[in-house]
């Protein structure tokens, strides 16, 4: 055999092994289910972050995590309390999976010793004075029926949308990068599940936050897989 060929066997017999080796490290952060709960595995995550060099934080990217924090156990928060209030399931089950969205935001907190703002705070309870009065206001609202409380799934999930898509542009660190995709495509996937109750309920809705042809391409488009 010439030296090139071996060579290039070489090359094909390493290039398997590598693909044979990460066939764990392919394992997706975030799964979706059919009803697009989408939950993030944090096993999985902390594995893939031990991959990743860890970079200087910058203070927007330092704000930024702080915030979504709070944004993300907010909507657990409120899901919580209409679990207990509405029949269908979609409110325990997304409120499981905000959960896992607020914990991976902990765990970058921790990865860039960072205080957590919701350290020693029970379930309900804020730092932000804007994030208290928020949650205050929409646990209210989803006290007053299921249509309602539906309506401010959909109103979460859109704010979360908003404010992690505006805030992605300020964030260079690929760890957080990752973690944020992955919580836009679950804030998606949660939107599209909270507007198929919604209708299904005869409830309509008017976005707040993104304009209405953004609202409708998320909705009529398929769920979408997490990476
Ligand atoms: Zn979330
Ligand atoms: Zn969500």
């Amino acid at each position: 055999m010439q030296r090139w060929v071996r060579s290039i066997c070489a090359a094909v017999l390493v290039s398997v092994l590598v693909a044979c080796g990460s066939g764990d490290d392919a394992r997706p952060v975030m799964t979706v289910d059919a009803e697009g709960v989408s939950t993030i595995d944090g096993r999985v995550l902390t594995d893939q972050l031990a991959t990743v060099p860890a970079s200087a934080l910058s203070q927007a990217e330092a704000a930024s995590l702080l915030f979504m924090r709070e944004e993300e156990q907010l909507a657990h928060d409120v899901y919580a309390v209409s679990a207990t209030l509405w029949p269908p399931p979609i409110f325990a089950n997304i409120a499981a999976s905000e959960a896992t969205h607020s914990s991976a935001v902990k765990t970058l907190l921790d990865r860039y010793a960072l205080t957590d703002p919701l350290a020693g705070l029970p379930n309900g309870t804020f730092k932000t004075p804007a994030f208290q009065a928020l949650y205050n206001a929409l646990v209210s609202a989803s006290r007053v029926s299921l249509i309602e409380a539906l309506k401010v799934g959909v109103q979460i999930e859109e704010l979360d949308i908003r404010d992690i898509t505006a805030q992605q542009t300020a964030i260079d660190n690929a760890d957080i990068l990752n973690v944020y995709d992955n919580l836009l495509r679950g804030s998606r996937n949660h939107l599209r599940a909270f507007m198929k109750v919604l209708t299904q309920q005869g409830g309509t809705y008017v976005p707040q936050y993104i304009s209405q042809a953004e609202f409708d391409a998320i909705v009529n488009a398929p769920m979408e897989t997490g990476r």
